[in-house]
């Protein structure tokens, strides 16, 4: 059986590679056209072509979402573009609309098609139906549960991919106008602006019921499955898949190599205690902001999957620095700064080969040698004496308090 497959988001192609460099055996991203998120998208064709290369040297996938829900209009250079995108290398397309499947089997014959979770395929029959059309692998919906999820894999055999972890919907997967009504963004076109996590007065007739201090959110928490890779891995699930198109260099990286080393160490030993899965979640932790669950995978779907109220948990580790180069002869590395950290702090270093060494901050200096005690000028490029070697890539964030 094939090992299982860790599929990353990115919004652009520095955060792709990091992604990529981070663990990730494949990554998922978003033209400027025809995808949701269009509006997270930095990605132009060329950058398309380039991360197509990079992919191919680390033996990553690299699949490109082509998910709207198509008006007529929408169509206009679809062909173009898929006969690019081909040309280039690109693996799967994601799509949403069936409509795609023979554009891009016709267009694009090296091309798989792979269906968004957009069509909420919840059950055998709807996966079985979707292979007949042409589908090459199901991305199911975040809806179901772990047990519906097992009968699902015996019942079919086109690969099965499942979301583990990031933020979820209050309705089912993006079907949902809210963000239209309000500001004019179409959720189903790439431009949700979340409005269900915004805080909102609740009125009985005129009467306001809510609290000052206790407005209403409409919610979800987000989705941790930690607890449930070494199910999905034994299920035979083809892919597991981060969600986080809008997220920072700072989360891929943490997620993807969590997530990486959860995966390694189960198939290397089989199973993974407690302790373990404990020590992972404290890891997925530092990059989350928000409060977190294993959302319909337990198969109960109350009210303590939502937030009301509370938006956010805060984040239990600040990233400040990521390292640019790293001289050896001086080891200094050559920071570029996130956030304010001082001379003095201890700080924690994490990286594709380096698991959370800790330093103090003691020597820094700016681009003319002159020694820094503060640095809290956003893009700046500090030096930072380190006692061990770091590499390009690496990040630095500051060391949780013991
Ligand atoms: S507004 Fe909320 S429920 Fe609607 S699509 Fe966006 S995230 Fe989903």
């Amino acid at each position: 059986m094939n090992k299982i497959e860790l599929l990353a988001p990115a919004k652009d192609l520095e955060k792709a590679k990091i992604a990529i460099m981070y663990g990730a055996d494949a990554v998922y991203v978003g033209g400027k056209f025809y995808s949701l998120r269009s509006r997270a998208s930095n990605f132009s064709l060329e950058d398309l072509k380039e991360l197509s290369q990079f992919a191919k040297r680390y033996g990553a996938k690299v699949f490109v979402t082509v998910n709207i829900v198509f008006h007529d209009d929408d169509y206009q250079g679809i062909r173009e573009y898929l006969r690019y995108l081909d040309k280039i290398g690109i693996d799967a397309v994601i799509i949403s609309s069936l409509a795609l499947i023979p554009e891009v089997k016709k267009e694009a014959p090296h091309i798989e098609c792979h269906i968004s979770t957009q069509l909420s395929s919840l059950n055998s029959s709807a996966v079985r139906t979707l292979k007949e059309f042409g589908a090459d692998r199901i991305v199911l919906g975040r809806e179901a549960s772990m047990a519906q999820i097992e009968q699902i894999a015996k019942k079919v055999s086109v690969p099965l991919e499942v979301f583990i972890h990031g933020g979820m919907c209050s309705n089912y997967s993006g079907r949902c106008v809210l963000s239209n009504r309000m500001t004019l963004r179409d959720a189903n076109r790439g431009g949700c602006a979340h409005s269900c996590r915004w805080k909102y007065h609740l009125y009985d007739g005129d009467r306001e019921i809510s609290e000052k201090d206790c407005l209403l959110s409409m919610s979800s928490k987000d989705l941790r499955a930690s607890a449930y890779v070494e199910r999905m891995i034994r299920a035979g699930i083809a892919s597991l898949k981060i969600e986080g198109r809008m997220k920072s260099e700072y989360y891929i990286g943490q997620v993807v190599k969590t997530y990486r080393k959860m995966i390694d160490e189960i198939y290397e030993k089989g199973s993974l205690s407690f302790d373990r899965l404990q020590y992972y979640d404290l890891e997925l932790s530092k990059a989350e902001n928000r409060p977190a669950d294993d959302g319909f995978l337990s198969g109960d779907c109350d009210n303590t999957k939502h937030l009301y109220g509370v938006n956010g948990a805060g984040v239990t580790h600040d990233y400040v620095g990521f390292i640019h180069d790293f001289d050896p002869r001086r080891n200094i590395a050559f920071v570029e700064v996130k956030n304010v950290f001082a001379r003095g702090d201890e700080l924690e270093v994490f990286g594709p080969k380096i698991d959370n060494r800790r330093f103090i901050a003691e020597v820094m200096f700016d681009e003319d040698y002159e020694p820094v005690e503060l640095a809290n000028r956003p893009t700046q490029l500090l030096m930072v004496r380190m006692p061990f070697a770091a590499e390009k890539g690496d990040m630095i964030r500051k060391a949780a308090k013991r």
